[in-house]
């Protein structure tokens, strides 16, 4: 753990619905929820005002509340995709609900063992990912899709939206008949999500 984590953690205590800041003031990220303008507490933790880079985040403190660490299997929906990395929202962690909105990134690098063209061969955004965590910094999680069972779980048409099937080494979608290219976890679309 690094000093500054250790120094985020011991913020005040607070509950959720508990007033945090406004959204002119702070950015508000994992744990907050914002209402009318007003930052809110969405879970049981410390509150932690980052000045530096005006963000406001509780971490959760409940017995049982699920944060992602190094080595967690997380499951995330891709938000964004750049030439060398692909974003994802995380909201599972071994099965069970995350304590707040967490954002992962995955580079091209931590795909596969394999070299990667391009992160447009991997996931689309919409996608369902599973990744495992790699490293933490400032609360952005690093993901690795390496393992045989990581990769997406769930991938979507990005022409007409339906559910893509896996043949042979590419998806196909059953309705439009469009053909992409995904980096498929072995289990792909038998997962509970
Ligand atoms: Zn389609």
């Amino acid at each position: 753990m690094s000093s500054q984590s250790s120094k985020q953690r011991s913020g005040p205590f607070v509950l959720p619905g508990e007033r945090l800041g406004v959204i002119e003031e702070f950015i508000p990220d994992a744990g907050t929820y914002v209402k009318d303008g007003i930052i809110y507490s969405r879970v049981v933790g410390r509150a932690s005002l980052d000045l530096l880079n005006k963000r406001v985040s509780v971490y959760p403190l409940v017995h049982g509340a699920s944060v992602p660490k190094v080595g967690s299997i997380v499951l995330g929906q891709v938000s964004h995709i750049q030439a060398e990395s692909a974003g994802a929202r995380l909201f599972k962690i071994d099965n069970k609900a995350l304590s707040g909105v967490f954002s992962g990134i995955l580079h091209i690098s931590d795909v596969q063992l394999r070299y990667v063209d391009s992160m447009f061969d991997v996931c689309k955004p919409g996608d369902i990912i599973r990744s495992e965590v790699i490293s933490e910094k400032n609360k952005v999680y690093h993901l690795s899709t390496k393992n045989k069972d990581l990769g997406v779980v769930y991938a979507f048409c990005s022409q007409c939206g339906y559910m893509l099937e896996p043949k042979r080494q590419t998806m196909h979608c059953p309705r439009c008949g469009r053909i992409e290219k995904r980096k498929t976890a072995l289990d792909y679309g038998k997962g509970i999500l």
